[in-house]
């Protein structure tokens, strides 16, 4: 699960996290760049991480890419029928076939990248990771930890809300509406917005 706010231990000031919900930030692999389209069924759920962001300046998500090693050792696990929480969430019960097929799908996309993703709100690299144990951030000023809070969120969201990233993990768009096909969604090629841009 991912946070939805930062907390300072010593002063308590907070600062809030964008929308964390997942599959709000997808990877278009097959997007149609003439018509502007992208089907339903290519879209993937990008794994990421929270940060805070130097140049959004700000605590943002970014891809979560990690090493070959976990990617093949989440695929073994998820073959052997065991539940895994990266780079994809899945749970002791479900069905594992679409799973292998998601992971493989994401694993494509991941054999071809550096292992630094980019953040999802400003494409940048320049961030520091809250859950690597050499990257500690401190709250400048004061010099306090931060801690995570979390909240319980709606899982209903705009069209809009959903960003579609190429695979190099840069934003195209956002979702604007269904196309004249079924199963289609029309792009609306916007660029970056701030992360503190709220979307329900
Ligand atoms: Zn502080
Ligand atoms: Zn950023």
């Amino acid at each position: 699960m991912l946070p939805s706010s930062i907390n300072c231990d010593t002063c308590s000031q907070s600062y809030d996290f964008p929308d964390p919900a997942n599959g709000l930030y997808l990877y278009a692999p097959q997007y149609d760049v003439k018509n502007k389209t992208v089907k339903d069924e290519h879209l993937l759920s990008i794994p990421k991480q929270p940060v805070w962001c130097g140049t959004c300046n700000a605590p943002t998500f970014s891809e979560d890419l990690r090493s070959i090693r976990d990617w093949e050792h989440a695929i073994a696990l998820t073959k052997m029928n065991k539940s895994i929480e990266y780079p994809i969430n899945t749970t002791p019960l479900e069905d594992k076939t679409t799973a292998i097929e998601e992971l493989k799908q994401l694993f494509n996309i991941r054999q071809k990248r550096h292992p630094k993703g980019h953040c999802l709100f400003c494409g940048g690299l320049q961030y520091i990771e809250f859950n690597n144990p050499n990257q500690q951030i401190r709250h400048d000023g004061c010099g306090g930890k931060f801690k995570f809070l979390y909240s319980v969120f709606s899982c209903i969201y705009r069209t809009s809300a959903y960003r579609i990233y190429s695979t190099d993990g840069k934003q195209i768009g956002r979702l604007q509406q269904h196309g004249e096909t079924e199963g289609t969604f029309i792009v609306n090629e916007c660029g970056y917005d701030s992360p503190n841009e709220k979307t329900e």
